[in-house]
């Protein structure tokens, strides 16, 4: 393999693959790795913006969320008998300056194994049950290691760039002892 890339993707989640996607349409040499087999099965994104549709427009996969998805007609709150209490904003016909309808909901496992489906068709490289251990930055490139999950082995790429979309407790923020805000949130998700 090939162990040099312009862009190395770090999380295929729904951020790492439309960007890899996009990347990679672009004629860039793109790796893309994480460390699951598969996408997450439970949903926790549930809309797309209108600008969300534009991008993945760009992305040539609004087909993916327009197929999988449910315009939002509006929004207010209710009461008991769902009589509309206060103000309400109706959404119904609405289309923005993006060319699209302001919200949809989405569900989120259908799309992103789409998406997933979509980005195995590509050039891109792409390594499953794969860890980011370590990054060097060179300046003009990165060197990174790789954890083999199955075969527990360590392989070393090198890229101009590396992107960290490996969400939340992000591996790539911790190496790169990039600092966080904790505004103290204090629900467990
Ligand atoms: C309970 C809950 C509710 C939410 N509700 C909403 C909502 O209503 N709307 C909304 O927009 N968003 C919501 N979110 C946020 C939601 O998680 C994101 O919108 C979206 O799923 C994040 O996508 P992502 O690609 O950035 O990260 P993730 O989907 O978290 O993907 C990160 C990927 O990186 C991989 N990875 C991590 N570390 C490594 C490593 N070291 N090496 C290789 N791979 C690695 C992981 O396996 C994972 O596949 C919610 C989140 C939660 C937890």
């Amino acid at each position: 393999m090939n162990q040099d890339f312009d862009v190395a993707v770090i999380g295929l989640g729904p951020a790492g693959s439309l960007t890899a996607l996009l990347l990679e349409s672009y004629g860039l040499k793109v790796i893309a790795i994480d460390r699951d087999q598969d996408i997450y099965s439970l949903p926790r994104a549930v809309t797309i913006s209108d600008q969300g549709l534009r991008i993945a427009q760009t992305a040539s996969i609004e087909d993916i969320y327009l197929s999988n998805s449910t315009e939002l007609g509006g929004a207010g709150f209710v009461d008991k008998d769902l009589e509309i209490i206060g103000g309400a904003l109706d959404l119904k016909g609405v289309v923005t300056s993006n060319g699209w309808m302001p919200s949809r909901m989405f569900h989120q496992p259908l799309t992103d194994k789409a998406i997933r489906e979509k980005l195995q068709k590509t050039t891109a490289t792409i390594l499953l049950e794969h860890e980011l251990i370590d990054i060097e930055d060179e300046t003009t490139h990165v060197n990174f290691s790789i954890r083999d999950l199955k075969n527990k082995s360590d392989l070393q790429f090198t890229s101009r760039y590396l992107i960290g979309s490996d969400g939340g407790s992000s591996t790539v923020r911790k190496l790169l002892e990039i600092p966080q805000e904790d505004l103290n949130y204090n629900r467990d998700w």
